[in-house]
């Protein structure tokens, strides 16, 4: 019973990088399902603003700052609340940084060659292929382990990331001794949705062209769905291999109204695709009524975003400190 304090919740850790706006992935895929499981009681969950992370891809430093808060007032303004949840800032604790390096020296170049999202990133910023984006998953296994937890609620696009955690873990426990709890992953019905320009590509942050955001004003929810690519059939039905763009629309629906997508699209058959993308803009429109006024709410006192990062980065870093504390024992670095 490594890391974990007998009559304690057992531990759930999750991440999002500050790199803009959330948009309804993170949301379908992460945020709402983080919320969903703080709120059951069940857990003791940390909540991370991935800063170390961010700065793998092309930025502005003079960004950085705002985008940090911003990221912290989407977590709050989606659910996450701090008397409940650990909200914190990576960069605040030096243990991530520490603990990756450690488990750096356990990792295979190989392992790392095979992530896709690596694959991915490198092709899309060519000029600057940096070995951070090369050990991004090491930093994210350092970020796991560091708090024991039972599970990691992920998108569809970290499973590769969270194998290699589990990789790591198991390799360190074997050459060092019992240290690291393997995490499971907790994944939504909706863990992949796609982009609204290109059905066959996740919808990303980085490609914001392809994304509906979680604060975006109800006249762009409208227009960004009305141009959302669908094949050019008429039938509304739910395929996703054959109707991709259709199916993603139909999903989004689906999980803002607690239907299957395949009633969804029993309920608007024999209408149009713009019946469907109307309905769905309206839904959208509502279902994030409040987010919208939240996170403006608390962007406008900054003081209060950092105040409640502060706090929760002193919180995590005990965790942290301690697990920083074991592993260099078992490695033979403390003296
Ligand atoms: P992005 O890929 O948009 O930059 P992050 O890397 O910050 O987002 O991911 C934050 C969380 O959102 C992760 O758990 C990730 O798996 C999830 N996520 C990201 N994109 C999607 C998507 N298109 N569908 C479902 N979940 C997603």
């Amino acid at each position: 019973m490594h890391g974990i304090i007998r009559n304690m919740k057992p531990a759930l850790v999750s991440g999002i990088q500050p790199t803009g706006r959330l948009h309804i992935g993170n949301y379908l895929g992460a945020l709402k399902n983080f919320v969903d499981l703080q709120n059951s009681g069940d857990y003791q969950c940390y909540f991370i603003v991935v800063d170390l992370h961010s700065i793998t891809e092309n930025f502005d430093p003079k960004e950085k700052n705002a985008q940090i808060l911003e990221t912290a007032a989407e977590y709050l303004a989606g659910g996450i609340d701090p008397k409940k949840s650990v909200l914190f800032l990576q960069s605040q604790i030096p243990a991530h940084s520490e603990l990756s390096w450690i488990l750096s020296s356990i990792t295979p170049i190989g392992e790392l060659e095979r992530m896709t999202q690596y694959k991915d990133k490198a092709g899309r910023q060519n000029a600057n292929i940096n070995v951070g984006l090369f050990t991004y998953p090491v930093l994210m296994a350092a970020d796991i382990l560091l708090y024991s937890p039972r599970v990691v609620p992920v998108g569809d696009d970290q499973l590769q990331h969270l194998e290699l955690t589990r990789t790591l873990a198991r390799k360190f426990n074997k050459k060092f001794g019992e240290t690291f709890i393997e995490p499971k992953d907790l994944l939504t019905k909706t863990s992949r949705v796609m982009s609204l320009k290109d059905p066959s590509r996740k919808m990303s942050k980085s490609q914001p062209e392809g994304c509906l955001f979680l604060d975006d004003s109800p006249e762009q929810i409208k227009s960004k769905i009305a141009r959302a690519v669908t094949d050019s059939g008429s039938e509304i039905e739910y395929h996703p291999e054959k109707k991709a763009g259709l199916a993603n629309l139909l999903e989004i629906y689906g999980a803002l109204t607690h239907i299957e997508p395949h009633l969804v699209a029993k309920e608007f058959s024999g209408q149009q695709y713009s019946a469907l993308k109307k309905q769905l803009a309206e839904v959208v429109t509502d279902y994030f009524a409040q987010f919208r006024t939240d996170k403006k709410a608390l962007l406008a006192k900054p003081a209060g975003l950092i105040k409640i990062l502060n706090a929760g980065s002193e919180q995590a870093a005990k965790v942290a400190e301690k697990k920083m504390e074991e592993v260099k024992e078992k490695i033979g670095l403390a003296l």
